[in-house]
């Protein structure tokens, strides 16, 4: 029974669980940046908890709104400034993945020194503590070390990986994600489900990440091919929120496999949403990986409540219906892209470009 396990985020769950847990701030100083992207924050409730549990406690605050989809190094440097100028001892950041990837970020640069390396340098100072409030279900980056930014000069999406930007403090309820679309409630939880299996089949999976990731990928799987047009209750957003932060406790043990390293060209260069990206491609990385990991695949299936891989992707085809298509020179680019990502090394079998264009051909011709 061999493993490594790091969960070093504090996670608190619950209604209200900001409010209730205000001290908390205290103690990590007195001033706090909050990143958001534009409108959700403010629009869930959440931005409003959090700045009155920052008042009740006699925070000063300042708060950076400018954080875009999938957040360009442009964004996290100027975030980076505004902290710096502004004196920052703590940074909240309030969203989807794209901002709780921005705040780690913000965090790390507002604590040194602007370097045109944004994704391999050694950070020297650590990063000013971190808070994550989800507002998603799906990047489980409220307990990852993960911050994944978009990389213009190389056309594609990047992470920083540090243990040093696992947030300090994560707070999940469920209220926030009530008014969330049915587009984006679909892709963000196909990311969960995404993290959960990629995980499991990952050449990093170990025995206790492993149950992280089955008891996600069983929870995730009530709601996945069931989710076109579906009202759902706060106990159900409470229910995927968990699920989600057990899939980014799995991948912060794993790291991803080939479909993100993948899925970021169809972000880039074709502004299909993340989760999106990784559902069209998951049959087809299914069907490569079974010859090595018939067993878990099984099990996969199992806890889904399917009976087979076709099963699986007639399920997955309707959930995302129309499917996109593209021509073999693009998905050529594509391949050799995703060749050199790290992820290629964290799947079994490893793929060679030949098998990832073949992924992708499959999926998306
Ligand atoms: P997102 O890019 O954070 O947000 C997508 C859209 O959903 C935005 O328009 C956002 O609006 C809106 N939104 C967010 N919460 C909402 C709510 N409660 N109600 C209504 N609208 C809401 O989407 P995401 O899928 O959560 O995050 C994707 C990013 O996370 C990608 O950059 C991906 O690479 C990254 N990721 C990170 C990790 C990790 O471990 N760090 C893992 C997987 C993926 P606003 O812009 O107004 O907020
Ligand atoms: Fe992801």
């Amino acid at each position: 029974m061999d493993f490594n396990f790091l969960m070093p985020t504090k996670v608190i769950s619950g209604r209200d669980c900001i409010l209730k847990n205000a001290q908390i701030f205290s103690s990590l100083g007195k001033k706090a940046i909050i990143v958001t992207g534009k409108h959700s924050a403010k629009k869930s409730g959440a931005l409003n908890q959090v700045v009155e549990a920052l008042s009740s406690v006699s925070i000063s605050y300042k708060i950076y709104d400018q954080v875009e989809p999938n957040p360009s190094v442009d964004c996290v440097c100027k975030g980076g400034e505004l902290a710096k100028s502004f004196g920052a001892d703590f940074v909240i950041g309030i969203g989807g993945g794209s901002p709780m990837d921005a705040a780690k970020a913000i965090a790390l640069l507002a604590r040194n020194p602007w370097n045109e390396n944004l994704f391999n340098q050694t950070y020297k100072n650590h990063p000013l503590p971190i808070c994550a409030v989800p507002t998603t279900a799906g990047t489980g980056s409220e307990v990852t070390q993960y911050s994944i930014i978009t990389d213009e000069q190389n056309q594609t999406k990047r992470s920083i990986a540090t243990a040093d930007i696992f947030p300090r403090y994560s707070f999940l309820d469920g209220t926030f994600m009530v008014g969330l679309s049915n587009t984006t409630t679909i892709n963000t939880v196909i990311d969960a489900f995404s993290h959960a299996a990629e995980g499991y089949l990952s050449k990093r999976a170990n025995f206790m990440s492993d149950r992280f990731a089955e008891q996600s990928i069983s929870i995730l799987g009530k709601y996945l091919f069931d989710l076109n047009n579906k009202k759902m209750t706060v106990e159900e957003r409470d229910e995927l929120l968990y699920a989600s932060m057990l899939a980014g406790i799995v991948i912060a043990q794993t790291g991803t496999t080939i479909v993100h390293g993948m899925g970021y060209s169809l972000t880039y260069f074709k502004h299909i949403d993340h989760g999106r990206a990784n559902g069209l491609l998951f049959h087809s990385f299914l069907k490569f990986t079974q010859r090595e990991q018939s067993g878990k695949i099984e099990k996969i299936l199992s806890l889904l409540k399917l009976s087979s891989l076709d099963q699986f992707k007639t399920q997955m085809q309707q959930l995302l219906s129309p499917i996109e298509k593209f021509n073999d020179e693009e998905l050529i680019s594509f391949s050799h892209k995703a060749i050199k990502t790290g992820n290629v090394n964290n799947t079994t079998p490893i793929p060679n470009r030949e098998d990832i264009l073949k992924i992708f051909r499959e999926s998306l011709q």
